[in-house]
């Protein structure tokens, strides 16, 4: 008989399997292929994802499906590569951690975040932390960063994760949900989930991945409880976290305030550098659209370019 449930863990040979909201994990392998059409990916199972499973004896459980992903976040399988990683799947919210200062958060690493959140349809939510140490010089820059994702459409908490500022509405926001939180190394994601959870130590076990000899390394991913519910998954680190083969014109559907303006474009497909008549540009010129924002696209339409 066939039964469902949600992959929490891969170790390289076997996937850990719960019934979530359950917790009560149990080990799975796969035999054979098993991919998910449409996704050349380097992992044909990812944390989150649901898969249906049958006993083949008392004792082991094997894998004979993946069900389709609401949603997932990628990251590119090695440098120069077209395959991805399949980081994580099924995310009902994603945390991104960010700090205007100690250290800056630069916006080309919240950008990158962020548009792949759109691109695979991950809801996105940013976090910004240390605010007990903001002083009123910082006050500026506050209302510029906030003013920037606030008027593209994403919702900012400020929080402290040591001073416990905004922890007791982030548990319970998270509760009943699968959320993943990211961020740029120092801006206190330890500190913040060991805020929301103090019995969470988060360790993600770095392996090297067996089609590339030791040159580089794959990470598993981890699903883990929360005390006052939900699940998390810490995504550590960022390197060669980018975007994965998109055709240039398609990038700035990502950047939901160019996406909202760029229909006003004279050609189309446009791809908002060259092209006379662009709405995007006037708009950057006429600061409707943040000059930050628009550089970041221009850097990831350059960087794209050298994976095609
Ligand atoms: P991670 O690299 O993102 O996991 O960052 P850590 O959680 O290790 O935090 C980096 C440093 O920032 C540590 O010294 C933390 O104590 C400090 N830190 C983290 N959150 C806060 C906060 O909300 N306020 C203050 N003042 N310091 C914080
Ligand atoms: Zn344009």
């Amino acid at each position: 008989m066939k039964e469902k449930a949600t992959v929490v863990k891969h170790t390289g040979s076997h996937y850990l399997l719960s019934k979530l909201p359950e917790w009560n994990v149990f080990s799975a392998v796969i035999k054979g292929k098993l991919r998910l059409k449409g996704f050349n990916a380097t992992n044909p199972i990812a944390v989150g994802d649901m898969v249906a499973y049958h006993m083949e004896d008392e004792n082991t459980a094997v894998i004979s499906e993946i069900l389709p992903r609401k949603n997932c976040i990628v990251r590119r399988a090695a440098n120069l590569s077209k395959q991805t990683h399949v980081i994580a799947a099924n995310i009902d919210m994603a945390y991104l951690i960010v700090t205007i200062d100690f250290p800056e958060t630069k916006p080309a690493f919240v950008d990158r975040f962020l548009v792949t959140c759109e691109a695979y349809n991950v809801p996105v939510k940013i976090l910004l932390n240390k605010t007990d140490l903001y002083t009123e010089n910082h006050a500026g820059m506050i209302d510029e960063f906030k003013g920037i994702y606030s008027n593209a459409g994403y919702r900012i908490d400020e929080i402290s994760a040591i001073a416990g500022n905004g922890i007791e509405r982030l548990k319970d926001e998270i509760k009943d949900k699968v959320v993943l939180f990211a961020g740029a190394s120092g801006v206190g994601k330890s500190s913040l989930i060991t805020a929301i959870d103090p019995s969470l130590t988060l360790k993600t076990g770095e392996i090297s991945d067996a089609h590339n000899q030791g040159r580089h390394t794959t990470t598993f991913y981890e699903m883990h409880p929360i005390s006052s519910g939900g699940f998390i998954i810490d995504m550590p680190g960022i390197r060669g976290f980018g975007l994965v083969d998109f055709k240039p014109e398609e990038i700035s559907l990502f950047f939901p305030e160019m996406f909202r303006i760029a229909e006003e474009c004279r050609f189309a497909p446009c791809t908002h550098t060259h092209e006379p008549g662009c709405a995007v540009k006037q708009a950057v010129e006429d600061g409707e659209i943040p000059y930050q924002r628009y550089m970041s696209y221009l850097g990831m339409l350059e960087e794209n370019g050298k994976y095609r």
